[in-house]
């Protein structure tokens, strides 16, 4: 299976503006500059096979979102690597990103932020088709356009409206409908249907669904819903505070979750395991700053098996199965799970 995305160590962080007077204090005699910066991405890893959906899952602020904007370099990267289609694109300029950005496409939460309200659909989806010269001609391109709205379920007919004229479900139809107008190898979908009615949501995922299915290509779906990456997954991470803290197959993660954060999340759905099989997790404890960030495990501060090591060490992954890894000191290298009293 070829490799479409790999992510290597990703960082992102933004500065924060600091006041002039604070800017610059003096230390020893010497004068340093006082930085300030929101830590959103901290050395993430993950990749992508061709067909395949990997999800990335956590709590609203968890940095799934500027990983994505990271990967796409609508924000640049300040560390580690993206390799795309076997290429490394960590650093490439706007006019060599071009190519690339054909292959992958994002849909985005708000369709209607995304979609220009002044443009009418037709020309929506038709400027990335000749942008791309995908088709050569504008009729070709008209054709191409109408075809795939038919296809995600808008019909021809309404191609000369604006977007303000549809419903929420169907600006998300459009919004698909642009993101497949250029054949993408990648599909990056940022909470596509959590702004969506509840009675909306499997139309949209359903569509989403077939449409992989059909075109062939791999998602890269950011939620929070874990009902929504159950459903569509093949594998999955879950964030906390910008890191990866457990990855796996979508089974291995959902049959025997080992992280506490994972737990935690988990018990907070009951609805989508065994009942009973995790109690719900009081949730105890300060999120740390994002400005601030802790030597240890991000998540110490939370965590009810936390051990004098988790303070002051920062645990790397363990493997527990093909696959299945975790960031955790309750782990051996071995992938068994320690006594907290050791
Ligand atoms: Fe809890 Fe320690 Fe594991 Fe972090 S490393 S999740 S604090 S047990």
């Amino acid at each position: 299976m070829s490799r479409v995305l790999e992510v290597n160590n990703l960082i992102q962080y933004f500065e924060l503006s600091v006041d002039l007077l604070d800017k610059f204090s003096i230390k020893e005699g010497k004068i340093s500059i006082n930085e300030k910066r929101v830590h959103a991405v901290n050395d993430v890893s993950f990749h992508i096979d061709a067909g395949e959906v990997y999800s990335l899952v956590g709590e609203s602020g968890c940095g799934k979102s500027s990983t994505a904007r990271t990967i796409v370099k609508l924000i640049e990267p300040k560390g580690g690597s993206v390799r795309f289609l076997g290429d490394d694109i960590t650093h490439l300029s706007a006019r060599r990103m071009l190519p690339y950005r054909k292959e992958m496409q994002m849909i985005f939460q708000d369709p209607y932020a995304s979609l220009n309200p002044r443009q009418r659909i037709i020309d929506i989806i038709t400027e990335p088709i000749l942008f791309h010269k995908i088709e050569s001609t504008k009729k070709a391109a008209i054709d191409r356009a109408k075809s795939i709205l038919e296809r995600v379920g808008i019909s021809s007919d309404q191609a000369d409206r604006y977007p303000h004229q549809f419903s929420g479900g169907q600006r998300q139809r459009i919004g698909i409908a642009r993101a497949l107008a250029v054949d993408p190898q990648l599909i990056i979908a940022d909470e596509p249907v959590s702004a969506l009615d509840v009675s909306i949501q499997a139309q949209i995922l359903n569509l989403l669904m077939d449409l992989k299915d059909e075109y062939g290509f791999s998602y890269l779906f950011i939620a929070h819903d874990l009902s929504v990456v159950r459903h569509i997954s093949d594998r999955m991470g879950i964030m906390y505070l910008g890191m990866i803290v457990e990855e796996g197959p979508k089974e291995n993660v959902f049959d025997a979750p080992a992280h506490p954060y994972t737990q935690l999340l988990f018990s907070a759905v009951p609805k989508i395991e065994k009942e009973g099989e995790f109690a719900p997790i009081a949730l105890e404890g300060e999120i740390p700053s994002p400005i601030h960030l802790p030597p240890g495990c991000l998540f110490a501060s939370r965590c009810d098996k936390a051990m004098e090591i988790c303070k002051n060490v920062r645990p790397e992954y363990v493997t527990l199965s093909p696959g299945h890894r975790v960031r955790c000191h309750l782990y051996t290298s071995t992938g068994q799970e320690t006594s907290i009293d050791e």
